[in-house]
């Protein structure tokens, strides 16, 4: 296993990496440690299959290196980089049993059957395939299929990092979290350096201990999940993650008061000289807002809208023309649909050009 670095990777498709908006990749730089369990995050188009390919040797960048160690190992194929890649479709031999499937990579490398076997049932007995082993492929389920492309990415212990290209997306949903949680036992058992590609926030948050965001061809963000959910270090994590995500909308400073459509709010902190030029809006997640009686201080907001989801309700309201969702588990009784919203101030940030600025406390 190897400890892999991205050096200033640009890639674009047309050729032309020096014209930015052309770019499936802007600029990339980041490491991947070794033996941990990563996510790559963002939506349909941002470049997550790009960089994963790029790191497996599919794809040449336009710009950049790729290391293993200190390695370069840019120009080598995948079968040079000793890399497993398992893809959104099964990648089986349908003429073979699952047991031959999953032996394959390591007969090809001319490992002894007294090695293969016991990997191959110890294999098959963590994904559930063990009473399959000796069926074809060809008369299993789309499930058991790509339960045999996992088993074959997973089989041979000397890899570099296994890649895994949005693998449960032909997974019938009850089965997909029994797959995730056992990825997630394979990841602590035989501590292979993984990187999971999905634009599911719950995939990548419970399958990861990190978590890279993109978002047009860039990285915004790498962190914890709980990272990501508490401080978003650019308005499209906060929009991305979480369930409704964060409400994000226009400010302005005055001295250390944030004021929103004319209510001054004070965070406890100061910022820096921002600019007249710059975009300047406020973000909290829906968990970290309050409704109170409108008697009580707080922005004076109406409810224009209640969605009871079963575990919480997602209350819509609006201050003049700017409207924040609300999570709350009971609802108090607010008179005539007003009542006054509460921020928790240690949980609201400032955005500039969609970029978190850190104020300094008073
Ligand atoms: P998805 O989740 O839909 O697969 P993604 O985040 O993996 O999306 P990529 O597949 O890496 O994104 O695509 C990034 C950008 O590069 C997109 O604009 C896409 O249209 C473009 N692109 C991808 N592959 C090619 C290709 N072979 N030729 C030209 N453009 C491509």
């Amino acid at each position: 296993m190897a400890h892999i670095t991205l050096e200033n990777i640009a890639h674009s498709y047309t050729g032309n990496p020096e014209n930015h908006e052309d770019c499936a990749l802007k600029k990339v730089n980041l490491s991947w440690r070794n033996g941990g369990a990563y996510a790559l995050l963002g939506p349909s188009g941002c470049g997550k299959t790009t960089l994963l390919n790029i790191i497996s040797g599919l794809l040449h960048p336009s710009r950049g290196k790729v290391l293993f160690d200190t390695e370069d190992v840019t120009g080598m194929s995948t079968e040079q980089r000793n890399i497993a890649q398992i893809f959104q479709f099964p990648v089986v031999y349908d003429t073979m049993t699952v047991f031959q499937n999953l032996a394959f990579p390591l007969k090809n490398r001319g490992r002894k059957q007294k090695e293969i076997e016991p990997r191959v049932i110890e294999l098959a007995k963590i994904l559930g395939l063990e009473k399959d082993l000796h069926t074809r492929a060809q008369h299993l389920t789309a499930d058991s299929k790509q339960k045999i492309s996992l088993g074959r990415g997973l089989i041979r212990k000397s890899v570099n990092a296994i890649l895994f290209d949005e693998p449960l997306t032909v997974i019938d949903p009850q089965l997909k979290w029994e797959l995730r949680s056992q990825l997630k036992f394979l990841h602590k058992k035989f501590g292979f350096t993984m990187i999971y590609v999905t634009h599911d926030q719950t995939e990548a948050l419970t399958f990861a201990d990190e978590v890279v965001v993109m978002y047009e061809g860039e990285i915004v963000q790498t962190g914890t999940p709980e990272a990501l959910f508490e401080k978003p270090e650019h308005t499209f994590v906060g929009y991305f993650i979480g369930s409704p995500g964060m409400n994000v909308c226009a400010c302005e400073l005055q001295g250390n008061q944030v004021v929103i459509d004319g209510y001054m709010l004070s965070l406890g902190r100061k910022y820096p000289d921002l600019g007249s030029n710059s975009k300047i809006e406020i973000g909290v997640r829906p968990e970290h807002l309050r409704l109170v009686p409108s008697d009580r201080e707080g922005l004076p907001v109406k409810i224009i809208k209640v969605d009871d989801i079963g575990r919480h309700r997602i209350v819509r309201v609006v201050f003049n023309n700017t409207k924040f969702n609300v999570i709350v588990s009971d609802m108090t009784e607010l008179a005539d649909g007003n009542c006054s919203l509460v921020f928790d101030t240690e949980h609201t940030h400032i955005y500039v050009d969609d970029h978190l600025v850190s104020g300094e406390e008073l």
